[in-house]
């Protein structure tokens, strides 16, 4: 209901002193793509596609996901909706794949390690009707894999994807390569964010796994909570390596994590650099009333001063205004 009471934004914002900033949606069941359109959403951040695997007996085919994704595409013909492949395994567990018991789900195999090892086959059925929707839809439509570690796993997942648009070439069937991007969730990756943000267009930061890695603090967990935070330093430095790193080498860096729909944040993550901000629909108009707001060289030097700062205590008082002046 919070987010209803601020008036709907329905254009591209920048900030006070003309940065353009976008804010997006993040999506995770049918009717939230009208959601995302109703609240005046440039696009859609994080289209997570699990939502069309869950609550049925077997996976959704080509034709039924290329009819998902063209559709949500098409809701958006001036903005691009980002569809990220199938990420189970942790958190997301699907009754009709069999995943073998293991002790550290979250440390297992899940997001893109499943999809190339037991879930290959569902993988290729996924780029290929995300090559087809991506020639038919009226908006730009892009693809981003989850939980990446290491620079083969984003690479064998880009050969896969080229790998398929060959097949429909050879099938006759219409197509376009989508544009790619990489989820940064893992401590390893936003380490790596040069070489993987040289391979892709654009990388996305997910705080919530992401934060959960880095403090190594579950997201789930009560008795962890406080530790569990993007503003603890260790977790904003990662962030900073990220866009730094990513925008060296070329790369859009968007935030998809529930850090970017917080509007207390937005100042913060805008002087970081963040491009785009991918939030739940309901907190679009929010978050794109406070970028308008924020001066964005003023919010530079929050952040160069929330990076300096050792403990979350500190980066917190900076949030609130009420930092120590140097
Ligand atoms: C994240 O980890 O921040 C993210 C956006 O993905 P999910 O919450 O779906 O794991
Ligand atoms: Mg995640």
């Amino acid at each position: 209901a919070g987010g209803d009471e601020v008036a709907v934004v329905d254009r591209p914002v920048a900030t006070a002193d003309g940065r353009h900033v976008e804010v997006v949606a993040n999506v995770g069941g049918a009717a939230d793509v009208d959601r995302a359109v109703e609240r005046g959403s440039d696009g859609v951040g994080l289209f997570r596609s699990e939502f069309l695997f869950q609550n049925r007996e077997e996976p959704p085919d080509e034709d039924e996901q290329y009819e998902a994704y063209r559709e949500a595409a098409s809701a958006f013909p001036d903005g691009r909706v980002v569809v990220r492949t199938l990420d189970v395994g942790g958190d997301k567990p699907l009754p009709y794949l069999d995943a073998p018991e293991e002790t550290d789900p979250f440390l297992g195999v899940r997001g893109i390690r499943r999809s190339l090892g037991p879930d290959a086959a569902l993988f290729d059925t996924q780029l290929r009707a995300l090559c087809r929707a991506a020639a038919d839809a009226d908006g730009d439509l892009a693809v981003m894999f989850p939980m990446v570690a290491t620079v083969e796993e984003l690479e064998t997942a880009l050969d896969r994807l080229h790998a398929v648009a060959e097949d429909l070439t050879d099938e006759g069937v219409e197509h376009a390569v989508p544009e790619t991007g990489v989820m940064i969730e893992t401590p390893s990756a936003a380490t790596l964010a040069g070489e993987l943000g040289q391979r892709v267009s654009f990388l996305s930061i997910g705080t919530n796994d992401l934060t959960q890695y880095v403090m190594a603090a579950s997201r789930e967990n009560a008795a962890v909570a406080e530790l569990n935070h993007p503003t603890h330093p260790g977790v904003l430095r990662s962030v900073e390596r990220t866009v730094t790193a990513g925008h060296d080498a070329g790369a859009r860096v968007a935030m998809c994590g529930e850090a970017a729909g917080d509007p207390r944040l937005a100042p913060l993550l805008v002087g970081l650099g963040i491009d785009e901000f991918s939030v739940s629909p309901p907190t679009v108009p929010r978050v794109k009333t406070r970028i308008e707001s924020v001066d964005a060289a003023t919010a530079e030097r929050l952040a160069e001063r929330a990076l300096a700062a050792e403990t979350r205590g500190a980066v917190e008082r900076l949030l609130d205004g009420d930092g120590d002046e140097e």
